[in-house]
């Protein structure tokens, strides 16, 4: 049942028990493994990996690139295809970087993205690339033939949400990535809020690159993912770790994905990544998404239910994920935080979420409340910030 589901998870995050969090789309909470890992690394074995033949860097190296085969295998990935970067936002930038651009080359893109899957491109402008930002319909929906419209006057890269991390609409990414292949446009997908809710699989979807954030799925901070389905692009940083060999005039750089990785990496980080994959793998992430699925359509139902309250969310549940933005009609979105924080013990963001352009496009400029759960969020909780909503919109 989903009441034992949660039950035994809530165990792994200790964190949980001071106060109801619902932020997990701008951070999710790590379990006792992840965190343990991080602790065993500095405790037991501490050191620079691929770097020397001692006894510390072999376990570090065999757990680091260990962590990147699970991450690969977690999203369908062949084996040596994924890169370990900071965070999505590092991921996509290397992208941006590291294609070559031509004055008339064109990039898609749409009115959902995050900024961080926005401002690089735009950048672009200066090397006389033109960007086309896709809009939405009424239900949140991307309009489709538009991008296809788009799509087929020419563009070298369409760069897309999987799920929107301010008003939960899950993308239709491999209908967009047949389109993509019919013109021969490259596909990135920003998989940050789908990858730790729902069965992501890079070779079904079929896309050229996906970004995602480790911190948003359970592991530590500073650590994010870029796979490549070739490595085709050109590496943003350069130094030690990415080459062959390094003479006084040149160098030779690693074949294959390794020369993305620049410099010391954020080892325990990544190590914890591989730990937390291996975490959403014992519950399985079809259980993830059907579980939260429950929680997210009664979420959306309670909230709608109050007089006052505006909820922002698509109505296909198999669109969305657990990303419910809503607003109280006569009080600011922070006045609404804020009160859920002090009086409720209830964490939630408030603001335009970085997705101004798309506050802005539906008429809210102030942004929304966003309620965000995951695999740890319960029943209970859901009741509990239905209750104080109604309560605060009483109080007006
Ligand atoms: N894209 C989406 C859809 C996101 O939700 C986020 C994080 N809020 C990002 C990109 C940026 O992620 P990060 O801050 O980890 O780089």
């Amino acid at each position: 049942t989903s009441a034992h589901f949660s039950e035994t998870i809530r165990r792994d995050f200790p964190i949980i028990h001071d106060c109801i969090y619902l932020d997990s789309a701008a951070i999710s909470l790590s379990p006792e493994p992840v965190v343990n890992a991080v602790v065993e690394f500095e405790h037991r074995y501490r050191s620079n990996v691929g770097r020397g033949i001692h006894r510390f860097t072999q376990i570090a190296s065999q757990r680091y690139w260990h962590a990147h085969e699970k991450v690969a295998r977690f999203i369908g990935g062949e084996e040596g295809t994924t890169v370990f970067t900071k965070n999505t936002t590092e991921s996509i930038n290397m992208v941006a970087h590291g294609l070559s651009w031509k004055p008339g080359d064109r990039v898609i893109t749409t009115i959902l993205e995050h900024h961080s899957n926005l401002l690089p491109w735009r950048a672009l402008a200066e090397e006389g690339v033109e960007l086309s930002v896709i809009g939405i319909r009424p239900d949140y929906s991307l309009d489709l033939k538009s991008l296809e419209e788009e799509i087929k006057k020419g563009a070298r890269l369409a760069a897309i949400t999987h799920a929107s991390n301010a008003i939960g609409v899950v993308t239709p990414v491999k209908e967009i990535a047949k389109i993509c292949r019919r013109y021969n446009t490259l596909l990135l997908i920003d998989a940050a809020q789908s990858i730790p809710h729902m069965p992501v699989n890079v070779g079904d979807i079929g896309c050229d690159f996906c970004c995602f954030s480790g911190h948003k799925m359970l592991a530590p901070t500073g650590t994010g993912v870029l796979w490549m389905r070739e490595p085709i692009i050109e590496p943003m940083m350069l130094g030690g770790g990415m080459i062959e060999e390094v003479h006084r005039d040149g160098f030779v750089p690693i074949e294959g994905y390794q020369k993305y990785e620049a410099g010391t990496p954020n080892i325990s980080g990544g190590i914890g990544l591989g730990v937390a994959v291996d975490y959403l793998n014992t519950i399985g992430m079809e259980q993830v998404r059907c579980y939260e699925e429950g929680l997210t359509t009664q979420l959306i139902k309670s909230l709608s239910q109050i007089e006052g309250v505006t909820v922002f969310a698509p109505t296909d549940s198999s669109y969305r994920i657990g990303v419910v933005s809503f607003s109280i009609k006569g009080l600011h979105p922070h006045e609404v935080a804020e009160r859920l924080d002090h009086e409720y013990d209830i964490l939630v963001r408030s603001g335009h979420h970085c997705c101004q352009p798309l506050m802005e496009s539906l008429g809210l400029p102030n942004g929304t409340v966003r309620a965000s759960l995951a695999l740890y969020t319960t029943e209970t909780e859901i009741d509990l910030l239905a209750a104080a909503v109604q309560e605060i919109t009483r109080s007006l």
